[in-house]
């Protein structure tokens, strides 16, 4: 399969935010977000070729399997995404999927959660394609909708995400410098609040920066 990356660090975003985590980053996205922070994934051609054993062992000498987080580009329309699933739910403790849901949830398992991060219309014109399976991803007990939020997207972000469950929903800031970050949070905060949503930091910006492998 094709790997981006690999590396050790904290989980920045949704739920398990501030875990140690190994993270496996996944080469080839369609999706085409403007605000992507990653395009370096997009061209599935890219990256490095590797076998499932080999990525398995690689994975295990970055640090002990307490979390592992796989991410993109976008898995699903990665080759082997699911042979890699389905080997890690049965190895490590927990499994994180980051995926912008252009396809339902592929595998359930008790160790599996799925962060689902459907696009806003401002985002992607492919938009309505990751809200398409928003009945399949809300099926799942362990997935959450985490929704990233940019500047002059509130009023979509709070149309679609009133559409879910109250309790499922994780809004995030949209930028890459602290200061963006902080700016924007500040207003998600009051929608958070007044519509009882989680919010969900992004950690990684916060402490590194917008970095690779972090
Ligand atoms: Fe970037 Fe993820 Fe959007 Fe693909 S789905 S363009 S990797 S933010």
């Amino acid at each position: 399969m094709r790997v981006s990356e690999t590396f050790r660090s904290l989980q920045g975003e949704g739920p398990s935010s501030g875990a140690p985590a190994t993270f496996v980053r996944l080469q080839g996205c369609a999706v085409g977000c403007r605000w992507c922070d990653t395009r370096y994934t997009w061209d599935a051609a890219r990256g490095r070729e590797v076998p499932l054993p080999s990525l398995l062992d690689e994975l295990d000498s970055l640090g002990p399997r307490d979390l592992l987080v796989i991410t993109g580009g976008e898995p699903l329309q990665v080759r082997g995404f699911d042979e890699l699933l389905d080997s890690t739910c049965g190895t490590w403790p927990r499994v994180e999927v980051e995926t912008s849901g252009v396809g339902g949830p592929t595998l359930s398992r008790p160790n599996l959660f799925w962060n689902w991060s459907p696009k806003l219309p401002t985002v992607t014109p492919l938009w309505e394609e990751t809200w398409a399976h928003s009945h399949e991803w809300m099926a799942e007990p362990r997935a959450i909708a985490k929704i990233v939020v940019g500047e002059g997207d509130d009023s979509e972000a709070v149309r679609l995400a009133r559409s879910l469950p109250k309790d499922r929903v994780w809004l995030m800031p949209e930028g890459v410098t602290e200061e963006a970050l902080k700016k924007r949070a500040v207003a998600l905060a009051e929608l958070c609040k007044r519509e009882g949503w989680r919010m969900s930091p992004r950690l990684q910006v916060w402490l590194w920066g917008a970095r690779r492998g972090v």
